[in-house]
């Protein structure tokens, strides 16, 4: 992945004549604003950035960069931590302008492109009370996430974000564009589903969207307690999770309350673990399936009410605005032992900063009954996608939170299943991007030989064809 030579001014002038799209560089006044990543702590400087306006500008930049050997990197919403959708001295795709979805109310599918975030496709399902399932943030790119595997407030319900992916449209390494689903080039629809960005370029996603909630509206939110009853609080939740109806999610973090409304003053700055629930279903059983939630401990605060599923999505959007400095460690937990959660609150009461947090999200329910084999996404055994990170906006802070991700990862990795989701993973080198696939690791290396032999895609979590 180490970038090549720096690309001459001139075939970079060739490559602005034959876009439709701006080609943005160096002396361009708004490169330093394109070569921005969500994480603050990435400083990289691209030899252009290829402002795409169709599928055809993102053939032409494929063939370009194949031809002249420039790294090749691809930018959905730029979120990934590692910063993989800017590279220094590479060619950018960046879709950054292609935002457009097309919802069919009556066959239940939305269709994406790939430089969408998860709150333009809220937006364009909510209108039919739709969703389709994604993350817990709507800031994200749909690109990225979908391509990793995704998991968010709906996997419990509807299963993973690949699990409702339907058909991608994709420019392969040799310039090609094929559409891959089901019936089409269906060894390339498995890769992708969970691959990452290894085997070609998306230009546009088509998914399922589902009925959600009571006409769209859903009942979710946080409840929160204080750090000092985490053991009693992971220890419930980790037998109450397998117990719940599909349509019930949860995930469980260590955190500080935010110093602001809708907080309650008294509570700002309190170290905390909380749960923010998410209920789909019927609104007429909501009672008795969040009955045993209502119930339990000595909450801080209970914010759990009825909203439209985008509100839900964005609720935490305003915290965590782009720039701000991340380090991010990622593990998969089969189970959440004792062992892990005497860390969880160890480290849940040492946060190096207001933002700094850990997370488990659920992989059951709907998205465990997908069989290991059936997609690249290969953690399908009922336990959560864990996600330590470092937060904060002062880069002077970096390595603090950069340490304490770090301590807490390596304290908990022997809890874990071994292997990290990697859209939540920094750039971590190939023995982790193999323990992030297992068992499909073998398989998606030979669908990566045929679709891509010499890895012009190989800024990501990269699966090597060699
Ligand atoms: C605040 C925050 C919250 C998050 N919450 C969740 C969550 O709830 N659930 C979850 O699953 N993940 C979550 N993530 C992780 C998220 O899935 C990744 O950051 C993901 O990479 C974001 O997608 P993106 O398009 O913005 O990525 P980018 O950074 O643009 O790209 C990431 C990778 O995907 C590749 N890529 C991007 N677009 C394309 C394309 N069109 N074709 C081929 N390859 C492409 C890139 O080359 C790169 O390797 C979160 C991230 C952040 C920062």
């Amino acid at each position: 992945m180490s970038p090549n030579e720096a690309t001459p001014d001139a075939v970079i002038s060739e490559l602005r004549q034959t876009l439709r799209g701006p080609l943005i560089g160096p002396d361009d006044t708004d490169y330093d604003e394109v070569r921005k990543v969500y994480n603050g702590a990435i400083d990289r400087h691209p030899a252009a950035v290829a402002c795409v306006a169709d599928v055809a500008d993102v053939i032409t930049a494929v063939n370009f960069a194949r031809r002249h050997q420039i790294p090749l990197a691809v930018r959905g919403a730029g979120h990934h931590g590692a910063g993989f959708s800017v590279w220094d001295d590479s060619l950018v795709i960046d879709f950054r302008t292609q935002r457009s979805t097309n919802v069919d109310p009556t066959a239940r599918t939305v269709r994406v492109d790939a430089g969408c975030t998860w709150g333009d496709v809220d937006h364009a399902n909510g209108a039919f009370g739709l969703a389709t399932p994604s993350g817990f943030v709507s800031t994200t790119g749909v690109a990225g996430l979908t391509l990793g595997g995704g998991t968010g407030y709906l996997t419990r319900h509807l299963g993973l974000t690949v699990d409702n992916l339907l058909s991608a449209d994709v420019v392969l390494a040799d310039g090609s564009f094929v559409t891959a689903n089901a019936e089409s080039h269906p060894d390339l629809f498995w890769a992708l589903r969970g691959g990452g960005g290894n085997f070609g370029v998306v230009t546009s996603f088509t998914f399922r969207s589902h009925p959600v909630g009571e006409a769209g509206e859903v009942i979710g939110g946080p409840i929160l307690y204080d750090i000092a009853d985490a053991e009693e609080v992971f220890k419930w939740y980790r037998e109450l999770i397998p117990t719940l109806p599909d349509d019930l999610n949860g995930w469980i973090g260590v955190l500080e309350v935010p110093g602001g409304p809708p907080f309650p003053e008294e509570l700002w700055g309190r170290k905390v673990c909380g749960i923010v629930w998410c209920y789909s279903g019927s609104h007429d059983k909501a009672d008795q399936v969040l009955a045993p939630i209502r119930d339990f401990g000595s909450p801080l605060l209970s914010g759990v009410a009825p909203m439209p599923f985008p509100v839900l999505q964005s609720a935490f959007d305003g915290l965590l605005p782009k720039g701000l400095q991340w380090y991010w460690k990622a593990d998969i937990f089969e189970e959440i032992t004792d062992t892990a959660i005497g860390y969880h609150r160890q480290y849940g009461e040492s946060l190096p900063s207001s933002l700094s947090t850990m997370h488990l999200y659920p992989i059951s329910g709907a998205a465990e009954r997908v069989a290991t084999d059936a997609t690249a996404f290969a953690y399908r055994n009922g336990g959560w996608n864990g996600v330590i990170a470092g937060i904060d906006p002062d880069p002077a802070n970096l390595g603090k939170i950069t340490e304490w991700a770090k301590n807490y990862w390596e304290d908990l990795h022997p809890t874990s299943a071994g292997g990290g989701y990697v859209n939540m993973m920094m750039d971590e080198g190939h023995e982790r991007v193999q323990a992030a696939y297992r068992g499909n690791y073998d398989r998606l290396v030979e669908v990566k030989r045929k679709y891509d032999p010499n890895n012009l895609f190989r800024i990501n979590q990269n699966i090597v064809p060699a």
